[in-house]
């Protein structure tokens, strides 16, 4: 039964009426929160070559007196001089669009320059690592990704090295230098004039813009590789339209206009921006004023916003069918209709942790932030791209953290879509934080690695006064787990337990986080006392902010309550924790004790004060079960009834301070959801 079913049973027993369980979720949110307590406040290639490996391995558990190793031992510097002659030529490429996760050949034209290139010296090609391109190989010429290189003087002489790591291709100059204006050929996926058809590559699964093989040159054979200047671009294409996808906001009011978003995407979730088909729509639930139907026009570019009007309070769910039904339907997320707009407190969407090309990811920051916006309908959104990984590291480039200041800038549009400029400070010793900023001109402010040996205490010490916070990810395991011992009430207010890297809440978790390390986990946090609040993010490396990966199982979304679109209002939602997280779905959760709502230290004046706490769920699938956890233990829990639920649990053990309760929700799609905690203080 999906959530249309399961949302007509239930409303078909109520002749018309609101049931009294929806009741309570419409007038919810004047339940507020007068009492929260709101806490006052490439390097080298070589270098990304070098951690990609290691992404698989496992590292022991975490002793606070036996800080963890460095998992990346960074190499010491070589002490090359650069050569005149390094990093000279030209390269051009052709064809400059192909279709992502399509065969493919690609033939790329390097030039000598004027200093031409000696003996012993060379031209590296390096196969994009990201994301899904066919490994280079010289061996088997009727196999996957085939590679040759040929010279516009058979004197030269060439020697073809590969490396499979760094998916590189050597050519080394053999037998006499190549001069000025002398060509190397490289040919990806090269067939020989069509006799070997399986020798194509394969092409990216991710539809990206300004996608590039990188090239660097040694000119006097040094053995130093240097980056020539311009990198020739190519265009990936998306595939074929596959599925529409509808984005609505999660609350809306009587009588009041609001936009649903509607695209089309390919199998890997991929903006079909030719997309040109005719949508049907159609509302299930309160009564609602909309278009029947919905023409693409090629200015749409795959992407279209639809004006709705509720005209009674309820739950609604729109469906849209492409009329050719060539392309799968969509189901929205649900919306609550209410009657009036006056609870202060209004929830938002946000994916905050994600990568474009500026690092490891896939796509370049305009399209990040296209996405966000037109395919997702997030609210809020973060580009968070590595302090150090990638072809260019974006410690070592101020003209590319301006670029993404500039991106941030252009798309933040308060009250509609708040942009946040951040970057990952990715230490690999201690786990990874990202760092978001309340202020836009604000960018990388100190990489993981400078000085080696920097730990968490050290980055706080240096954002010092700066406004913004830093969230660790991945805490539990791979990557690398988060080193606990570390903590800043400050800077962090949150922790990510769940993104495509899989979930951080417990050792034994059915979509636990690769690599499992029990210090590492937010149970672990929590019981060290830290008072985090807990969100979801992407992390997505795949362009697609807000979506669920199909690199990986799971993903993660915060959902914030917020008193209004600003960034001042979001971060004074992210330090008062007033966030949960889900595993990427959009169901709606409030959680509260008395008038303390999730992330709020509730005041208690005597241990055996009643708590009463409250849990109301409305989720996109039915829900399988809620459990409540307090200090980590499983102590309650309801099966699923449909796909809204009210339940009220009271604690009658005796209070403690620093007593903590959080939901943890099961649904039947396997989507999870997690509250932040409320926390008891005694007097
Ligand atoms: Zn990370
Ligand atoms: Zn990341």
């Amino acid at each position: 039964m999906n959530f249309i079913q399961y949302f007509l049973k239930k409303t078909c027993n109520i002749n018309g009426g609101i049931p009294e369980v929806l009741k309570y979720i419409l007038v919810l949110p004047s339940v507020i929160v007068s009492s929260q307590v709101v806490s006052t406040v490439g390097t080298l290639f070589a270098i990304s070559v070098l951690l990609i490996p290691l992404l698989g391995l496992s590292t022991g558990p975490v002793e606070d007196d036996n800080p963890p190793k460095p998992k990346v031992i960074l190499p010491d510097e070589p002490q090359y001089k650069v050569a005149a002659s390094d990093g000279k030529g030209t390269v051009t490429v052709s064809p400059d669009v192909v279709l992502a996760a399509n065969p493919v050949t690609l033939t790329f034209v390097y030039t000598a320059g004027a200093e031409g290139i000696a003996v012993g010296g060379g031209v590296v090609c390096f196969v994009s690592n990201f994301w899904g391109w066919a490994r280079p190989q010289i061996t088997f010429p009727d196999r996957l990704g085939y590679v040759t290189v040929s010279c516009s003087n058979p004197k030269v002489g060439i020697d073809l090295i590969v490396d499979p790591a760094s998916q590189a291709v050597y050519a080394r100059i053999e037998k006499q230098p190549l001069q000025m204006g002398e060509t190397l050929v490289f040919v990806y996926g090269d067939t020989q004039d069509g006799k070997f058809p399986y020798a194509k590559g394969r092409a990216d699964i991710y539809a990206e813009r300004d996608e590039r093989f990188f090239f660097r040159v040694d000119g006097d054979g040094d053995g130093f590789y240097v980056p020539i200047g311009h990198q020739p671009y190519f265009q990936v294409l998306p595939g074929k339209p596959s599925k529409l996808i509808a984005y609505a906001p999660s609350r809306v009011y009587v009588g009041k206009t609001f936009e649903i978003a509607l695209s089309v995407l390919d199998r890997a979730n991929n903006l079909v921006e030719s997309y040109d088909g005719k949508v049907k729509l159609k509302a299930v639930g309160s009564r609602v004023t909309l278009p029947t139907e919905v023409i693409f026009r090629p200015n749409d570019r795959g992407a279209v916003r639809v004006a709705v009007t509720a005209n009674s309070p309820g739950i609604i769910v729109i469906e849209a069918f492409d009329a050719s039904k060539k392309v799968e339907s969509a189901i929205s997320n649900p919306t609550v209709v209410a009657e009036i707009n006056d609870e202060p407190l209004k929830l938002y969407w946000a994916d905050l942790h994600g990568h474009s090309n500026y690092s490891d990811g896939t796509g370049v920051p305009e399209d990040y932030f296209r996405y966000a916006r037109d395919v997702a309908r997030l609210d809020v959104v973060a580009l968070t791209d590595h302090d150090n990984w990638g072809y260019d590291s974006l410690s070592k480039s101020p003209k590319l953290q301006t670029q993404i200041l500039d991106v941030v800038r252009k798309f933040h549009d308060p009250g509609k879509f708040v942009t946040i400029a951040g970057y990952e400070w990715t230490n690999w010793t201690y786990g990874h934080m990202h760092v978001l900023f309340a202020e836009e001109n604000q960018t990388l402010v100190i990489p993981w690695n400078e000085p080696l040996g920097i730990d968490p205490e050290t980055l706080w010490n240096t954002l010092g006064s700066r406004d913004c916070i830093s969230t660790p990810h991945h805490t539990g395991g791979g990557p690398i787990p988060f080193y606990w011992k570390y903590y800043n009430p400050q800077f962090v207010p949150v922790v990510e337990i769940t993104s495509v890297h899989g979930v951080s809440e417990r050792i034994g978790h059915p979509q636990s986080i690769d690599s499992p390390v029990e210090s590492g986990m937010v149970q672990s946090a929590l019981a060290r006392g830290y008072r985090l609040g807990i969100i979801g993010s992407g992390d997505t490396h795949d362009g697609h902010p807000g979506m669920k990966s199909i690199s990986g199982g799971v993903s993660g979304l915060a959902g914030i309550y917020a008193r209004e679109l600003s960034r001042e209002a979001i971060f004074e939602a992210l330090r008062a924790r007033r966030v949960y997280a889900t595993t990427g779905c959009r169901s709606i959760l409030r959680f509260h004790m008395s008038k303390t709502n999730m992330g709020g230290i509730a005041k208690l004046s005597k241990t055996d004060q009643s708590r009463q706490f409250t849990v109301n769920v409305l989720a996109d699938s039915p829900i399988a079960e809620i459990t409540i956890v307090k200090n980590n233990q499983n102590i309650a829990s309801k099966s699923g009834d449909g796909v809204f639920m009210t339940w009220q649990w009271s604690d009658t053990e005796p209070a403690k301070s620093g007593d903590y309760y959080y939901v943890r929700i099961k649904q039947a799609n396997n989507q999870w959801i997690y509250s932040s905690p409320i926390w008891i203080d005694l007097d």
